[in-house]
């Protein structure tokens, strides 16, 4: 046994049993169910012969912690956030390694990775405004901006600031805004909450569905994953909502298309098995596995040549934020601070 799988077996079992790990296996951190790309995971073990095992937690956050205590002796060789504020995170605290590939750079659209090439978009989802059909007609929505306005007060629903998705958007705005505006419209958009932030995306469609809200605001998948549901009780939460994507046609001063997000990977800065990393984040970006990644969890593709699955197609095409979304975490603290000011929780 080499030192690098007696210190793996070690750690690993402190939280998560492991089988056996041998060095030829590729180490893959993720918080996306497992379930989401177990079927990738085989079928690029069947191509290149390359063993895979994930370590999975909900929290990107603890992933990054780990790989940094773990230091050199890591055993990670893939990190697979599910937002792009953590992703560059760990791209600043220098713990991705940055790869040049050709293949990446035809597959993934500039927008959706790192401009050094330390982290690729795989799976892109928009922050939407899923509204109640008996209470809001959509023609009523058209922007961010809108639901800061007064006439929605007590009617929207957020999940908390310091969630990823809607540090991004924040940042997202900071960016294109700058700070003062950005704070006065957080500001704006508190005094409009049916209720203090709880729960996740999914529990503010829910509420919406309910009647406690008129809008919410989430990511684009919750609501597909709802009307995909074998439950009856969540397809009839689809049926009471729909889906609005924010800032098609900006008036002036607003932001141009709707706020986008992705889930990603990159190659672990120590790892000693960056070849096969990078195959594998390459084998991710191809049509075929980009299909199943993306409809797994109702995400669009990035690949531009891969088509979106049927659910979202039937929300029709929108058009995209045009802002590269590696320079959003540069605003986080930032963020983190309006939303303080603001009182959203
Ligand atoms: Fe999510």
């Amino acid at each position: 046994m080499s030192l690098r799988s007696c210190l793996l077996g070690s750690l690993l079992a402190m939280s998560v049993s492991f089988p056996a790990i041998a060095d030829d296996t590729l180490t893959i951190y993720t918080s996306r169910k497992e379930e989401m790309i177990r079927p990738l995971l085989d079928d690029f073990t069947k191509k290149t012969g390359i063993k895979t095992q994930l370590l999975q937690d909900n929290s990107t956050d603890k992933l990054i912690a780990r790989i940094e205590s773990e230091g050199k002796d890591s055993p990670a060789d893939v990190l697979m956030p599910a937002d792009v504020i953590t992703m560059q995170q760990a791209a600043d605290k220098g713990l991705l390694k940055a790869i040049q590939s050709e293949t990446l750079n035809k597959n993934i659209p500039a927008q959706l990775r790192d401009s050094e090439g330390r982290w690729y978009g795989l799976g892109k989802r928009a922050r939407v405004i899923v509204y109640n059909k008996q209470k809001v007609k959509p023609e009523e929505l058209s922007s961010y901006e809108n639901l800061a306005d007064p006439k929605w007060k007590g009617q929207l629903l957020v999940r908390s600031s310091s969630h990823p998705y809607n540090l991004a958007l924040l940042c997202s705005m900071i960016e294109q805004y700058g700070a003062e505006k950005t704070e006065n419209w957080a500001k704006a958009l508190v005094a409009n909450l049916a209720r203090a932030p709880q729960g996740g995306d999914t529990d503010q469609i829910k509420a919406v569905a309910a009647g406690e809200a008129s809008l919410a605001l989430v990511n684009s998948y919750y609501y597909a994953r709802l009307m995909n549901s074998p439950l009856p009780e969540e397809k009839e939460v689809a049926a009471k909502t729909g889906l609005f994507f924010p800032n098609q046609k900006p008036k002036t001063g607003e932001l141009r298309g709707a706020h986008i997000n992705i889930s990603g990977a990159g190659v672990i800065a120590s790892s000693d098995m960056s070849k096969e990393a990078q195959q594998f984040i390459e084998f991710l970006s191809q049509p075929e596995a980009q299909t199943f990644y993306a409809a797994s969890n109702q995400e669009y593709p990035v690949n531009p040549a891969v088509a979106p699955s049927d659910t979202l197609k039937s929300f029709g095409t929108y058009k995209d934020e045009a802002v590269a979304l590696g320079s959003l975490a540069k605003h986080a603290e930032e963020a983190v601070k309006i939303a303080d000011r603001s009182g959203w929780k």
